[in-house]
């Protein structure tokens, strides 16, 4: 079985810096397996894609191992063995804020909708991918942490200040991005709804790390061109930076080695642009 180095971050994650397509899947419960497997199988569909943008880049052994060690230590929980008891009375624990207007709370329950949806076209993997919808002007509300998106309720989600990054430690913990959506926000007032995914088709953009030529509707969206970000640890300043700086002024990015993001002015125009993305990506590469 031919050994290939991680290309993409997920897959150095939860698979490991080296892996071959063939391997054996190991984790710490089912659920893990199967998004392994999952993860992997995007891994051989974005290598060969890859080959018509030039291939896929390895990652760096350096970077890969982070991810790694970073993913076992911190970020894989085992819920349906040891952690599943912690992670069940950390949701028990969790009860709608007091003073949550129905507006908030409508705004909580289209992130819990989109969350599913992403799912249900197969945007997101896993906990992988991330939503944020803009509660204030100082104020944010975010996707937790490393929860499946099927477990997940309006009373779950996460209100981060926009500037100090601040959130309530007893509540759940926000999104690892939270500092990327909240950068976005603090320099585009017009939009109010982020997503985050790592998208099969726009992984090959990552992998391979080439920006994406638009045309059509695609193009009337997010421009003729979609920027690379340039690679940066996940839930790191520097991805906030280098992904904010490849937005710029427009609607999305492809994150170098990661995934993409894409921006709305509300939740249901952040999920369109996730789509229009993703099957551009998907046609562009299909026609080349
Ligand atoms: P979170 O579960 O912390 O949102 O992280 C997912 C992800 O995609 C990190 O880049
Ligand atoms: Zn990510």
């Amino acid at each position: 079985m031919p050994k290939i180095k991680a290309f993409l971050d997920d897959t150095a994650q939860i698979i490991g810096p080296v892996f071959s397509f063939e391997q054996e899947i190991t984790g710490r419960s089912d659920r893990e397996k199967a998004i392994a497997r999952f993860v992997l199988d995007k891994a051989k569909l974005v290598y060969e894609a890859g080959k018509k943008l030039g291939g896929v880049k390895p990652l760096g052994w350096f970077r890969a191992n982070l991810e790694h060690y970073v993913y076992v230590k911190k970020y894989s929980r085992n819920t349906e063995g040891e952690d599943k008891e912690k992670v069940a009375q950390a949701l028990e624990r969790i009860k709608m804020p007091s003073d949550a207007t129905e507006r908030e709370i409508a705004l909580r329950e289209a992130l819990v909708e989109y969350g599913n949806r992403l799912v249900s076209e197969d945007l997101v993997q896993g906990t992988w991918g991330n939503l944020s919808v803009r509660l204030d002007e100082k104020t944010i509300l975010v996707t937790p942490s490393g929860i499946d998106y099927a477990s997940l309720r309006a009373a779950d989600m996460v209100r981060v200040d926009i500037d100090t990054l601040e959130y309530d430690p007893k509540g759940l913990k926000p999104t690892s991005e939270r500092g990327l959506h909240a950068m976005l926000y603090a320099s585009r007032p017009e939009i109010n709804a982020i997503i985050h995914t790592h998208s099969t088709y726009c992984s090959v953009y990552s992998a391979c790390e080439k920006e994406m030529k638009l045309t059509g509707e695609a193009a009337e969206v997010f421009g003729e061109t979609v920027h690379l970000a340039k690679y940066g640890f996940a839930g790191s300043k520097k991805l906030a930076r280098n992904t904010a700086k490849a937005v710029g002024s427009g609607l999305g990015a492809i994150m170098s080695h990661h995934g993409m993001i894409v921006c709305g002015k509300d939740l249901p125009a952040a999920f369109n642009n996730a789509c229009l993305l993703e099957n551009a990506a998907r046609d562009a590469l299909a026609t080349r």
